[in-house]
């Protein structure tokens, strides 16, 4: 199947007429924040809110023609008011889910996909859990869930009362995804306000239990589903996982910009596929340079949290469902990924203050 490219998407929206100003949405500039996942394309059409109605079947007639696009399984268009609030003033977002049982809940996130965000959230559960601490795995990535593969679980979460989930378990960790609600096969379409409802489930109906740590499995990108979700999630904290490439760096410093529009603390970067690690001679090549994470963290004022390289070993376990973290676990990559563990955990307990609960944040709206 052909592959579709963020112009052809664009092209399709220009056939889509803007009602105020007669020209094309795209034109009009309307269309903001194109992201495209795996053939699931989601953007934003910027509109005068007072005017949200008259646009809505422009929104679905957007989503029509993109989904429409060969190699495009999904398309989700959002209307966003066109103009930003004021830059301090945090926008106002849905609710804040209240979980008494789970001290702390971190989101790793990632400007854009295939960074390698879901392995290494997968291996940094695991390696928390292995620190003796009750660790928890929520996959909210919807464009892809694959925490079902990375954590080697499969079949659907069991509900004995009909109302409450009760977690997958495996390698000591808890998990949730929304991989295990969905038909494989079947493309979702999802709207933005279904992926918070979907995200707020997740979280309340489901049987965690006590955690120490709750990871959230962000879907890449860094839109406005992303926004609502970091909103309506009480995060502790967030991790964003990039390459070394300059233009992975450019999407990590959105995903900064993301949180901390929204004030919640970014913990730092990790450099994933850091330098390519040679599994015949044991060798190292840097092949995107070296410690452009490093310096980017430096110079926006976040922690640089430590480099995973690129190696076959982590790929191969991930497939298999038995994470690196798991198989080898003295393996220096293991060590690397429990480093960079040990220092999340630092940070939330940091903010816990010694084993307490994280102090409420008061939110003026
Ligand atoms: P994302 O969640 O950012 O889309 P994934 O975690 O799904 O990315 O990773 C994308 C691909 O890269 C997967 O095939 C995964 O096995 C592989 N991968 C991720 N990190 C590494 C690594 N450090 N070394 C080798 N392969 C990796």
């Amino acid at each position: 199947m052909a592959k579709t490219t963020e112009q052809q998407i664009l092209d399709a929206l220009k056939t889509i007429i803007d009602p105020a100003s007669g020209r094309d949405i795209v034109t009009q500039g309307l269309v903001q924040g194109l992201a495209l996942n795996n053939g699931n394309a989601q953007f934003a059409l910027g509109i005068d809110p007072a005017r949200a109605k008259e646009y809505e079947p422009v929104r679905q007639r957007a989503e029509r023609v993109v989904a429409d696009l060969p190699g495009v399984l999904s398309a989700t268009a959002l209307l966003t008011a066109e103009r930003a609030p004021a830059a301090a003033a945090p926008r106002q977002g849905p609710p804040k889910i209240n979980l008494p049982s789970v001290r702390s809940i971190v989101a790793v996130a990632s400007g854009k996909g295939g960074v390698g965000k879901s392995t290494t959230t997968t291996n940094l559960a695991v390696a928390l859990a292995a620190r003796g601490l009750k660790v928890g795995l929520l996959d909210a990535d919807i464009y892809g869930p694959s925490q079902p593969r990375l954590m080697g679980i499969s079949g659907k979460p069991r509900s004995p009362d009909g109302k409450v989930m009760e977690p997958m378990q495996n390698h000591g960790v808890k998990v949730m995804s929304i991989g295990f609600l969905l038909d494989d096969d079947k493309p979702v379409i999802w709207r933005g306000p279904m992926v918070v409802s979907a995200l707020q489930q997740m979280l309340r109906d489901v049987a965690w239990g006590e955690l120490d740590i709750l990871l959230v499995d962000m879907p890449p990108g860094t839109g406005d589903i992303q926004l609502s979700m970091a909103q309506s999630v009480p995060l502790t904290g967030a991790v964003i996982v990039s390459t070394p490439q300059d233009i992975a760096l450019i999407d990590a410093r959105r995903g900064l910009n993301m949180f901390r529009r929204v004030e919640v603390p970014v913990f730092g970067f990790v450099e994933n596929m850091s330098y390519f690690s040679c599994p015949h001679c044991g060798g190292r090549s840097d092949i995107f340079g070296h410690g452009g994470a490093a310096d980017e963290a430096r110079k926006l004022g976040t922690d640089f949290l430590g480099e995973i390289p690129l190696h076959i070993a982590i790929r191969e376990t991930s497939d298999a469902g038995t994470p690196i973290t798991v198989t080898d676990p003295g393996s220096a990559h293991s060590q690397a990924y429990t480093a960079i563990a040990a220092t999340i955990w630092g940070k939330v307990e940091a903010i816990l203050g010694g084993g307490g609960r994280a102090a409420p944040r008061i939110v003026m709206e």
